[in-house]
């Protein structure tokens, strides 16, 4: 600008508004010319052009309005009109507030200071939030009102900045509270819905409702006024017509990172500022943050970037509740592996101890003369125990490999069928024993590629499954081709399984915690085998089953067939045998419980109640008292019961673990009847250690004998 000389001195500085009031026409304004402004006002006006400091005069009652041009961007629209004209018409919106502070320092009132204050000023692009530091001080004239000099701050990027900060801080220390996934989401809700009037109008949460669509989770805060409610659902289909057009035109995308769109509204929600979360995991769409910003407040480049990191603090929130739930589940599945570990331990033992103890009680007694040597029947137990205890050895062995994910698979060229029927043939005598049916398939499916081992030990063991856990009925075995498969499977009208187990059974060590099978022998790594055995065979093992009603075991492996010169192996294996024995055990070889109990006796002979689920311990138990007693047996805990209920004995001797009901249980029901509250009870069981003994006399035992254990010690 030019320093002419027709300007006067008091307009000749730099800036907008020493040009635009030396340009103005004063005339008829209530100021007047400035030639004839008061040197209050003069000296008031020229400081004020000449600051950096945004201020704002107004002058005399009517508060007629001149200021600097540091003020021009508070007035927004209203500049340059402002100039000239009264406070009180420049700032209508706000006049309630400021008017009575303008009148009392103007009366010569105390100078005012106020900080961060918040005033909606209508600066021409609709209602907005303006924060302001003012301080208000009286310039005063002799024998006139004087003025008001406002100096003011616009506070707005500072307050707003504190208060986005304040907010993604919450937000940010919600991470890491819960592995809940819509609990995150509610948490971070609840803290964007703390924030509603301020940064954000409303928030709304959609995640994917499984079929293609989003499905409205939560939402705070209330979409503006004259916006209909948020829809609680939404498709894929963009559709623009649609008020929220918007939010699907932008979850038809889902999958960019950020999207912000304007939507002209009534003011209100003017903006809807929608995000994509993000499984940080996965890397993939969870959901869709809806965001509307204040609608008071620009929707600016800042603003924008401020929502995107508020639902990245959001998506953070709810990965990271997913990932703890992972860990979670993790954690939990190692536990219970672990638990099952132990159970296994723990089963493996009590397994041992029973063939040990039919093993060595025969051998102490020969040793210590009780009698003069091992008949027949003796060795056979003996050899039988001792294929028993191979099993369980093989057992380990096979477990120990699976754990080193050792399994692996020896294909030959052999015959299912054949080896099938041959495997089945050395368990008909135990299923006929157990008067079950057995309705057998087989189908030719010719020389195939087989691990024979593994065949054998996948159908040997559903085969004893079957036996074991079908107490009557039937038991039917199919072998056939299936399109390009080998199918085998064995069907039982069994004990079945519950439905939430169903999908354990074939985990290793997982055991059905009480069922009503023929034993209560039992690793839990038969299945895994059978599992196992399958997989390494490309195949894959299944179930179908209904609780008291049976149960379907199917291997379903590749056929590859073999070339038809070469032989097709049969395998023979020690763990047949064992198996197969185990086998007829189960089904019951009850010989001993009649002959024993049948020994002379007179009145005072004691009388001993034997409780065991395996035939040959039950026998050797009965043989070693028979002696001075008379012996009568039950195989379990509800077998005894009732055998006590019919004639009580003098004393009972139980094992502990036993199918249906076990020898703990047994003891507690006796005690808890006044009849057989006294009657003395001894536990035989596999768990060694004083600590298993304290359990025992704990359930009020009158002894207790750990296996193996010896004639002697019996006696
Ligand atoms: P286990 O040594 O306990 O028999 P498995 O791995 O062979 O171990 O079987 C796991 C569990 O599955 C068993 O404890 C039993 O409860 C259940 N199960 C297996 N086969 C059958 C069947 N044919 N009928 C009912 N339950 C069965």
């Amino acid at each position: 600008m030019t320093h002419d000389r027709t300007v006067d001195p008091l307009f000749a500085c730099e800036g907008e508004m020493a040009r635009r009031m030396a340009e103005h026409d004063w005339t008829g304004s209530v100021l007047g010319r400035p030639e004839g402004w008061s040197e209050s006002l003069r000296t008031a006006v020229g400081i004020m052009l000449r600051s950096r400091y945004p201020m704002i005069l107004s002058w005399g009652e009517e508060l007629a309005v001149t200021y600097n041009d540091a003020y021009i961007p508070t007035l927004g629209a209203k500049h340059p009109e402002a100039l000239g004209r009264s406070l009180a018409d420049v700032f209508a919106e706000i006049w309630d507030a400021i008017g009575p502070k303008q009148r009392s320092v103007l009366a010569g009132g105390p100078a005012t200071w106020d900080e961060d204050t918040m005033f909606v000023l209508e600066r021409g692009d609709g209602p907005e939030e303006v924060f302001f530091d003012f301080a208000y001080s009286h310039v005063p004239e002799p024998d006139a009102p004087g003025g008001v000099l406002a100096v003011v701050t616009i506070t707005t990027d500072k307050v707003v900045l504190a208060r986005r900060l304040a907010l993604l801080n919450r937000l940010s220390r919600a991470i890491g509270g819960t592995d809940e996934r819509d609990e995150a989401i509610r948490t971070s809700m609840r803290i964007l819905g703390e924030e509603a009037e301020a940064e954000i109008a409303f928030a709304a949460v959609y995640a994917p409702d499984g079929d293609g669509g989003l499905r409205l989770l939560d939402g705070v805060g209330a979409p503006g006024v004259g916006q209909p409610a948020l829809p609680a659902t939404l498709s894929l289909e963009p559709g623009h017509d649609d008020p929220y057009g918007v939010v699907r035109a932008y979850v038809s995308q889902v999958g960019t990172t950020v999207a912000l769109d304007a939507q002209p509204g009534d003011g209100r929600a003017r903006m809807a500022a929608t995000q994509s979360l993000r499984d940080q995991l996965n890397d993939t769409p969870s959901g869709v943050l809806v965001l509307a910003p204040n609608p008071l407040r620009p929707y600016d480049p800042s603003s924008e970037e401020f929502f995107a990191l508020v639902a990245d603090n959001v998506a953070a929130t709810i990965s990271d509740a997913a990932s703890r739930a992972k860990e979670a589940e993790r954690l939990e599945a190692l536990s219970a592996l672990a638990a099952a570990k132990t159970a296994f331990l723990h089963n493996v033992s009590h397994e041992f101890r029973t063939p040990l103890t039919l093993l060595l009680g025969p051998l102490e007694d020969v040793l210590a003369g009780r009698i003069p040597h091992l008949d027949t029947a003796a060795v056979e137990s003996m050899h039988g125990n001792a294929h028993r205890l191979l099993r369980l050895v093989n057992a380990l062995l096979d477990f120990a490999r699976g754990e080193a994910g050792e399994l692996e698979l020896q294909a030959q060229a052999v015959d299912p069928r054949a080896l099938t029927e041959d495997l089945l043939q050395s368990f008909r005598p135990a299923i006929d024993r157990a008067g079950l049916g057995l309705q057998v398939d087989l189908a030719d499916v010719g020389p195939v590629m087989l691990d024979p081992l593994l065949w054998e030990k996948a159908v040997l063991n559903l085969i004893s499954n079957a036996l074991k856990y079908t107490l009557e009925g039937t038991i039917r075995l199919s072998l056939a081709r299936d399109g390009d498969d080998v199918v085998l499977s064995v069907a039982d009208s069994g004990v079945g399984i519950a439905e939430d187990e169903l999908g354990h059974v074939f985990d290793r060590f997982y055991r059905v915690a009480r069922s009503d099978g023929r034993s209560f022998e039992g690793t839990g790594i038969g299945l895994s085998l059978v599992a196992d055995a399958a997989r390494l065979h490309g195949g894959a093992a299944s179930v179908t089953s209904v609780e008291g009603e049976g149960s379907t075991f199917t291997m379903r492996v590749p056929l590859v067939p073999a070339a038809a010169d070469q032989p097709a192996v049969l395998a023979a294996s020690g763990a047949r045998d064992a198996l197969i024995r185990d086998a007829m055990a189960w089904a019951g070889t009850d010989t001993d419980d009649v002959t024993i109990s049948r020994v002379e006796g007179s009145d005072q002979r004691p009388c001993v109640l034997v409780v065991d689920d395996n035939a040959e311990l039950r026998s050797r138990v009965a043989r070693a008292l028979s002696g001075f007693a008379d012996v009568r047996t039950a195989h379990d805990g509800v077998e005894a019961l009732e055998v006590i209920d019919a004639s009580p004995p003098d004393i009972v001797v139980t094992d502990v673990m036993m199918p249906r009901m076990s020898g703990v249980e047994l003891l507690i029901r006796l005690r808890q009847e006044p009849a057989t509250a006294t009657l003395p009870v001894v536990l035989l069981s596999a768990r060694a250690g004083s600590e298993a003994a304290t359990e025992a006399l704990a359930a009020g035992a009158d002894d207790y004998v750990t296996k193996p254990f010896t004639t002697e010690e019996l006696e």
